[in-house]
């Protein structure tokens, strides 16, 4: 498809993936948005934001795509969720655009993480910058719920260095709660990334009174640390940088008044990973 023809195209860069976006693609045919998936040749993208040091080692450019089949309680970016809310722009944009980035992302030692929404409702086009990433000598990370993960073929796999993997609750009538889908998908992809030996960094989102059951957070914990591979267990403390969106939006927003988790809450759940033998921070 033309990407973005007869429209004024949209920056990609944001200032940050706090920017709310919304129906940038609304006038892609959805015919094209079917064959765009199918081929991969074009992608949704909400931004890129470069200069992060937190989505994965170094600095990093992270290219955040839209479209997302979980309804998180606490999703701090429900203008993902839709995938036309994205920016139409081709895989060969997509990679021009890291390009440009390519030499200073090597030598502060970074790369390329592409997250969303959930980037595998585009596994295809994903991948194929992705590839394009790798191939370019930069380092790639996915940060998925992995709820597709079984989409991802063993290509895909080589393609990538490291998975940021969100696991949201462990109780599987909680987690249904949560997130509206359940747990199991992204346990399997957990196991599948375990026998490659293909390093994991656990992302875990700490809600006060929603995530914060010890006794669930040490399964996750036991689980996590029988992998082997998981590299680190990252707490995130719950914030309110989204609640906007969720008002703009006109979403119902079940945690209004629930409030961030105090730096000893986070500290006793990191706690309970680096008991297992796990590094969390
Ligand atoms: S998986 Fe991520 S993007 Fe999707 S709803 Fe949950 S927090 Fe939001």
């Amino acid at each position: 498809m033309a990407e973005s023809a007869g429209r004024q195209q949209t920056p990609l860069e944001a200032r940050s993936p706090f920017d709310l976006r919304v129906d940038l693609g609304g006038d892609v045919p959805e015919t094209d948005v079917r064959t765009a998936l199918a081929e991969g040749n074009m992608g949704f993208m909400h931004s890129f934001t470069t200069g992060s040091a937190v989505d994965g080692p170094g600095v990093r450019v992270v290219g955040w795509t839209t479209g997302c089949m979980w309804r998180c309680q606490y999703c701090h970016n429900p203008d993902t969720w839709t995938m036309r809310n994205g920016i139409p722009v081709s895989a060969g944009r997509a990679l021009e655009e890291l390009g440009k980035y390519r030499h200073g992302l090597q030598v502060m030692a970074g790369g390329l993480t592409m997250s969303g929404g959930e980037p595998l409702m585009q596994r295809r086009f994903v991948m194929k910058v992705v590839a394009g990433a790798k191939s370019m000598g930069i380092h790639t990370a996915l940060e998925t719920n992995g709820y597709l993960g079984a989409e991802l073929t063993e290509h895909d796999l080589d393609n990538i260095d490291l998975v940021l993997l969100g696991i949201k609750t462990w109780d599987r009538e909680r987690h249904r709660a949560l997130t509206g889908r359940d747990i199991e998908p992204t346990l399997e992809l957990a196991r599948r990334l375990a026998a490659r030996r293909l390093p994991i960094w656990v992302r875990f989102v700490l809600v006060p009174g929603l995530t914060d059951d010890p006794a669930d957070v040490g399964h996750i914990a036991d689980f996590a640390a029988q992998l082997g591979n998981v590299e680190r267990v990252e707490v995130l403390p719950f914030h309110q940088m989204g609640r906007f969106k969720w008002h703009t939006l006109g979403i119902r927003y079940a945690l209004e008044h629930v409030e961030a988790p105090t730096n000893e809450a986070v500290a006793e759940v990191c706690g309970i990973f680096r008991a297992r033998g796990l590094t969390a921070h």
